[in-house]
């Protein structure tokens, strides 16, 4: 409204300048100056009511377009950020985690590439590394201090806005599925424990025992942690092998959606229904058409107080940032000046990547143009 009235004052007064000058110019009737003007104030209202409307529309449609253009379809997924380093690791395990990466990328992919939305190659992808127990979600989680597997997982759909989560919840199969289900099927965004778990049966998804989830290796992890607080050289959470291992994904599909999801067992020796980032909406995740998605992985208690994944996507919006420029103020400065670890993946609207961390390394990769890039170490 501001906009249009300034317009007409700036009409107006492009066209008094006119009249004056066609009036000064020519000495057209000056018998009869009123009509002169009036005849003369028309036709230039008329003329340059056109040019200027004309040029407001030709660049009002440049901004539609400048919104309007989207990147190539394109999908970005973590698997952890923490310790990893190459001495730690076996080539027979680093090709299992680089495989298992692809197979994500090419998972979700597919999908995008026939034509179906980011939402649903958000889930495909975190449902492959869900089922693999490389990952600190589904199968493979952490466990709490109370040595069973409690599991957070969100997804958010960047062009409605639309949100959910389910957290602490221990016989769902697969979390980000039941976190679609809220977004899909109820008028809640978060559900938790044994709610969410009727909630989720209730709705038919497939329900598991607890042991289901259940490894060695995490189990090992569990009983370092737990000797470690015996020797009084921790407290609750800062005994991590630091090799998180959440999953997340945040792809763009042909119609310019994103969407962002991310699933985790959270951190070793968790107690008292811990609750960390990953199930919380601009904490561990977040997507909005108009900025870009984002799912992160790390110190979770880092991530909820400095609102990560909103605070990347407002800073592109309110300081003009690129995602890219974003996502390394957020991780490189603001979090890692806090002592918070951890890494993030992004995705905007024109299919521009960023994977940022503060960790030695993180799990990642990326496909576009059906092109796959699969990194560990930092120095990749
Ligand atoms: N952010 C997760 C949490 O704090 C852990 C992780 O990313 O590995 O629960």
């Amino acid at each position: 409204m501001f906009c249009e009235e300034n317009h007409l004052e700036g009409h107006f007064k492009i066209t008094f300048f006119f009249c004056s000058i066609v009036l000064a110019k020519t000495n057209i009737n000056m018998t009869k100056p009123i009509v002169s003007l009036v005849v003369s104030f028309i036709l230039s209202f008329i003329w340059i009511g056109c040019t200027v409307d004309g040029n407001l529309d030709k660049a009002n449609q440049n901004v539609v377009n400048e919104q309007n253009e989207t990147g190539p379809i394109t999908l970005v997924i973590h698997g952890g950020a923490g310790t990893i380093l190459k001495e730690n690791m076996t080539p027979e395990l680093e090709k299992q985690y680089r495989e298992k990466l692809e197979e994500a990328l090419q998972a979700g992919y597919k999908i995008l590439a026939d034509g179906r939305s980011s939402i649903e190659a958000v889930v495909a992808s975190i449902q492959i590394m869900e089922a693999s127990p490389l990952f600190n979600a589904g199968v493979g989680a952490v466990y709490t201090h109370d040595g069973r597997n409690e599991l957070d997982a969100s997804i958010m759909d960047g062009q409605t806005g639309n949100a959910g989560a389910v957290a602490g919840v221990t016989t769902i199969k697969s979390p980000i599925q039941a976190a679609l289900e809220v977004m899909l099927h109820s008028s809640h965004v978060m559900m938790a424990g044994p709610g969410a778990e009727a909630f989720a049966e209730a709705h038919g998804l497939e329900m598991v025992p607890n042991s289901y989830f259940g490894t060695e290796r995490r189990k090992e992890a569990l009983e370092k942690a737990l000797k470690k607080e015996v020797e009084g050289t921790t407290d609750l959470l800062q005994y991590q092998d630091w090799k998180y291992g959440t999953v997340g994904a945040v792809a763009l599909d042909q119609y310019g959606n994103i969407a962002a999801g991310t699933s985790t067992g959270g951190m070793t020796n968790k107690r008292y229904g811990r609750i960390g980032d990953s199930p919380i909406i601009g904490a561990g995740t977040f997507a909005e058409n108009s900025t870009c998605g984002v799912s992160c992985t790390g110190h979770g208690e880092y991530f909820i107080r400095n609102v990560v994944a909103y605070d990347i996507a407002a800073r592109m919006k309110y300081e003009e940032l690129s995602v890219q420029e974003s996502a390394k103020k957020v991780v490189q400065n603001k979090l890692a000046g806090l002592g918070g670890e951890g890494g993030v993946i992004c995705l905007d609207r024109k299919g521009n990547v960023a994977m940022e961390f503060n960790t030695s390394g993180m799990y990642r990769g990326y496909i576009q143009n059906s092109q796959t890039h699969v990194y560990i170490y930092k120095e990749e």
